[in-house]
């Protein structure tokens, strides 16, 4: 289907950002043509009814862009995973390493009923840390990890390898 060609059409490169060498993946186009970001929103729904999904996470702060929607039109709740800091009730903290130095990310520790399947929506799966931290916190609050969903993965920073162990053999799905 056209899906793929759609959603790679309105997301930008932007080379040398945030520095000298990278080049950031940049989703705005895509949210701001209604055409695209519906298309999308209804291919995380459809993973979601297949995964049998009764809650979606959302990773700070993109990921909260994309996966709101999805909760609304698949007539599930919709729980945020917030950088360390930011949440106001008792949270549960995760701490992971990035390329350089090390991150915080938190989830409301009521947030998740043992018995929820947890559909993990993010814009961007890289090397795949921020993804394996997030399936932690969910299995922590006492949910089943339904499946990973990404709007793009970068296939040459192998997030899908360091992410396998913990997916704990539920599905990673890159749109
Ligand atoms: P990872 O933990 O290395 O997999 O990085 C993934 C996280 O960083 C996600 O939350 C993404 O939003 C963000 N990220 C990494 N690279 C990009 C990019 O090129 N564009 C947008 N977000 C990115």
């Amino acid at each position: 289907d056209g899906l793929r060609e759609l959603l790679l059409s309105r997301i930008a490169d932007v080379p040398d950002y945030p520095k000298q060498g990278v080049v950031f993946k940049d989703i705005t186009p895509l949210l701001a043509d209604p055409a695209a970001f519906g298309a999308l929103t209804d291919a995380f729904v459809s993973l979601c009814e297949r995964y049998e999904a009764d809650k979606v996470v959302g990773l700070e702060a993109r990921g909260f862009i994309l996966a709101a929607p999805v909760a609304v039109r698949a007539g599930i709740g919709f729980v945020p995973v917030r950088k360390a800091g930011k949440l106001p009730g008792a949270t549960l903290r995760q701490a992971y390493d990035l390329e350089y130095g090390a991150a915080e990310i938190e989830i409301h520790a009521d947030a998740l009923a043992p018995g929820d399947r947890v559909l993990v929506i993010d814009d961007v799966l890289a090397t795949g840390g921020t993804a394996e931290a997030s399936l932690e916190l969910v299995r922590r609050a006492g949910a089943e990890v339904a499946g990973v969903a990404v709007l793009l993965e970068l296939g040459f920073l192998a997030g899908r390898q360091r992410l396998g162990p913990g997916l704990k053999g539920a599905p990673l799905e890159s749109l």
